[in-house]
């Protein structure tokens, strides 16, 4: 296993014809081992693009499935602490950040926020994909120094709900994103809509 998860990128970029890793975020979804929780490579480009890394800056990445935000991060050059609940996926994070060559900048921990979130380092960036509730936010708010980014993204009403309220009371910018791919209808093509998600990022 230690092998294959090694080699995951270099097989992955021979099967698409492509030499090298692109330096832009939004890498190809193939490159990283996952079950299909992973956030989609437009939608992390936008992820990415938001949460601002500079080199040698700190992620808290919470809800992390695969590590692919982590991963995208630390080829910026800074450290992630990769928070995910279900050690199925940890296993992703660990095997996918090995296969980058990061294993020495992205730290799994499997656990649930806010719980796991206590015994942590302040980072300067901290980007939600799951989990987020009222008891996450105040528990990360709280320990975000001035000036820190919180990068968080809603797909359910609920969540939404919470980031609107959450965007009245703070700030920041509140994005919906909605993309849709081309595919097969028939001998024709039509638009499939993927489902849209809501982006809140605002800085402490
Ligand atoms: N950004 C990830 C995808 C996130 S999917 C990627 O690119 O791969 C959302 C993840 O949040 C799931 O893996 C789920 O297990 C995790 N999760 C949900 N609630 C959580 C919590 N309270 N603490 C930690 N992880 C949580």
């Amino acid at each position: 296993v230690g092998d294959l998860s090694a080699n995951l990128v270099a097989v992955a970029l021979e099967a698409s014809g492509t030499q090298g890793v692109s330096r832009s975020s939004g890498l190809p979804d193939d490159l990283f081992a996952h079950d299909g929780q992973i956030t989609k490579r437009p939608v992390r480009a936008l992820a990415l693009s938001a949460l601002a890394p500079r080199p040698g800056e700190k992620l808290w990445d919470i809800g992390a499935g695969s590590g692919s935000i982590s991963i995208e991060w630390a080829l910026c050059g800074g450290t992630a602490i990769a928070v995910e609940a279900r050690e199925d996926r940890a296993v992703n994070i660990r095997s996918n950040a090995a296969a980058f060559g990061l294993a020495h900048r992205i730290a799994p921990i499997t656990g649930r926020a806010p719980e796991a979130l206590t015994a942590l380092e302040a980072p300067d960036a901290v980007f939600i994909g799951g989990g987020f509730d009222i008891a996450v936010f105040d528990a990360v708010w709280s320990r975000l120094a001035p000036g820190a980014r919180l990068v968080a993204h809603a797909v359910t009403l609920e969540t939404e709900a919470l980031l609107g309220e959450l965007h009245q009371r703070h700030g920041g910018e509140l994005m919906r994103v909605e993309i849709a791919h081309a595919a097969p209808l028939g001998r024709y093509r039509s638009w499939e809509a993927a489902r849209p998600v809501v982006q809140w990022s605002v800085v402490r």
